[in-house]
């Protein structure tokens, strides 16, 4: 806890801004009809780290550099994915 504050904490210091949430998610490169779902288990330590993902209808497995699916959200309403 910091003190001296000049203001007590309160609602002055809270922001609420409207977010569009939007879920990620991972097309698979074989079939091109399933997705990428990441394995829960073991990370590969690598630089960025690598998750071990199959794919939810032909079972192709990848590592893949995020987990999917994945929530991500943008602070512009309607607007998806493109940062
Ligand atoms: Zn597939």
């Amino acid at each position: 806890m910091r003190q001296n504050q000049e203001h007590k904490p309160g609602e002055n210091n809270i922001e609420r801004t409207p977010v569009t949430m939007y879920k990620v998610s991972y097309r698979c490169p074989l079939c091109r009809k399933g997705y990428m779902e990441t394995q829960a288990g073991c990370v590969a330590l690598s630089d960025p780290p690598q998750y071990p993902a199959k794919c939810n209808i032909c079972g192709e497995k990848r590592m893949l550099n995020n987990i999917y699916p994945h929530l991500d959200h943008s602070t512009k309403n309607n607007t998806y994915g493109t940062n």
